[in-house]
């Protein structure tokens, strides 16, 4: 089990993660990253690295 979380107090909505994923687990909605595909998470942390505000966490 994974849990990808976006802290949205920090996300800018910049669309970083929505580029970065490979498996398309964001989408930008109302200029906050919003979870929509936890499930197909791959767990490869490109998010959480790429995030310019460190907003991603990624838990196993
Ligand atoms: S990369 Fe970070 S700051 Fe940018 S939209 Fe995604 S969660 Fe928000
Ligand atoms: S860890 Fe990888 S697969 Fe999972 S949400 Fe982040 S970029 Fe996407």
């Amino acid at each position: 089990m994974v849990e990808v979380k976006v802290d949205i107090e920090k996300c800018t909505g910049c669309g970083t993660c929505v580029d970065t994923c490979p498996v398309e687990v964001f989408e930008v909605k109302d200029e906050k990253s919003v979870v929509i595909n936890n499930d197909e998470c791959l767990v490869c942390r490109a998010c959480e690295v790429q995030c310019p505000e460190n907003a991603i966490e990624v838990i196993e």
